[in-house]
């Protein structure tokens, strides 16, 4: 019987390795991935610097050590190159392997900045470990930083990068930070906080070039504005890997389309994690990849059963002022009900009867998210 195969290492594909393992300790797994397999929680790495954590420090456990406690053959440093859905076998760069059942837990890949510039191949994003390790061996001995992008993960490396001590600057195309998620209220506020603690805002424009200079590097904004940088780090976005699935035939939309069963249409190819639109929606956070690996274990394990989202809020990790946010759906109807706090903001997202769609706390306001979580389930 070939075994149950889980293509990448991230939380995506180990937690449902130890999802299988909880209900079953015989049927054979084999996680293949890319890197070298070391298990780690990826939110760690952008409130790992202030706190002077090493990559190594971040890795919780070997491959080696995953292999022995999970009894399963991890595969390291083997890339899944091609997808052969007829003799059910994945091509790897060291061979062939064939599957019962497969999994893509690929992730997703920082979106290209797309700047000029002959400064423009240092520019660094941070989305696994060995970029973490490449991005603290940059900053030795610098000072000057310059993150593009004031979403979630560009708030999140500048308040850490300004608590370890460098001079950071943000640029980004929004008139607050997180402006997808936030009222303008909430987002002036997270962006007074990071001020506050020294962080220079470039709102409504965006970084097109980035050239060598004698002390470092000058990144050129679209509204003619230069800003000096030793390190530049880019935090735009991530875009679900979707290119092996779709060389194969299956589906892809945003991500590599599937239902609820976590199933991609192809017999026994099913997707979950970054890479993964269940149902139609991309949702890259470890709360929801958590959940498709409990019900994918179970489905696996013979028992069909759907993916069934809870509300789950978004933790912003700012200690400046944190955040906590839940989006009402897409196209809900209503709108923010505001209120403003000396230490905090709540915000409630509420439909023309008054009723709770979403919410997004800010500062002392974010101990308020479990109450709101109960109202908004019933
Ligand atoms: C800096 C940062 C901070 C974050 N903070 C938070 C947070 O606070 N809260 C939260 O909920 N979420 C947060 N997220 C998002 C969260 O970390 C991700 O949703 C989650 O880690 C994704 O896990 P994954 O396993 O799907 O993908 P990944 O961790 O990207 O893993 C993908 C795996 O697939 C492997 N792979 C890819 N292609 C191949 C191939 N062809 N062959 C073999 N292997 C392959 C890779 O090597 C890797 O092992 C953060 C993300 C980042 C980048």
């Amino acid at each position: 019987m070939p075994p149950i195969v889980i293509v990448g290492s991230g939380l995506a594909g180990y937690t449902l390795l130890k999802e299988i393992r909880k209900r079953d300790t015989s049927t054979p797994v084999t996680l293949v991935t890319a890197d070298d397999g070391a298990f780690y929680s990826k939110p760690n790495l952008s409130n790992a610097l202030a706190a002077g954590r090493s990559a190594a420090a971040l890795a919780g456990a070997s491959a080696e050590k995953m292999a022995a406690d999970q009894h399963a053959t991890v595969l390291t440093h083997a890339r899944v190159t091609a997808i052969d859905m007829q003799n059910q076998r994945v091509q790897t760069g060291s061979g062939a392997l064939d599957y019962g059942k497969l999994v893509l837990a690929l992730g997703a890949d920082p979106i290209p900045h797309g700047l000029s510039g002959s400064g423009a191949a240092a520019v660094l994003a941070v989305n696994d470990l060995a970029d973490y390790a490449a991005f603290r061996d940059a900053l030795d001995g610098k000072k000057r930083v310059t993150v593009l992008g004031g979403g979630l993960i560009g708030c999140e490396f500048a308040n850490d990068l300004v608590h370890a001590g460098f001079t950071v600057d943000v640029v980004h195309l929004g008139e607050w930070p997180l402006e997808r998620l936030l009222p303008v209220e909430a987002g002036r506020r997270l962006a007074d906080s990071l001020a506050a603690l020294g962080v220079n805002w470039h709102f409504g424009c965006t970084a097109r070039s980035v050239e060598p200079t004698a002390s470092g590097y000058q990144v050129g904004l679209d509204n003619g504005e230069a800003v000096a940088a030793d390190v530049v780090l880019s935090a735009i976005g991530l875009r679900p890997r979707t290119r092996l699935a779709q060389a194969a035939g299956i589906p892809v939309g945003r991500g590599i389309r599937t239902n609820r069963l976590l199933e991609t249409g192809v017999a026994n190819v099913y997707a979950m994690g970054d890479c993964a639109e269940v149902d139609g929606l991309n949702l890259p956070y470890v709360q929801p990849l958590m959940v498709q690996a409990r019900a994918l274990a179970a489905t696996l394990a013979g028992t069909p059963t759907p993916v069934v989202y809870p509300a789950m809020p978004v933790m912003v990790k700012t200690p400046a002022h944190p955040v906590a946010v839940l989006p009402p759906k897409l196209g809900a109807a209503g709108g923010w009900k505001v209120a403003c706090g000396d230490t905090g903001i709540c915000a409630l997202h509420v439909d023309d009867c008054g009723r709770l769609q979403g919410f997004a706390l800010t500062g002392s306001e974010t101990g308020r998210r479990n109450t709101l979580v109960k109202e908004l389930a019933t």
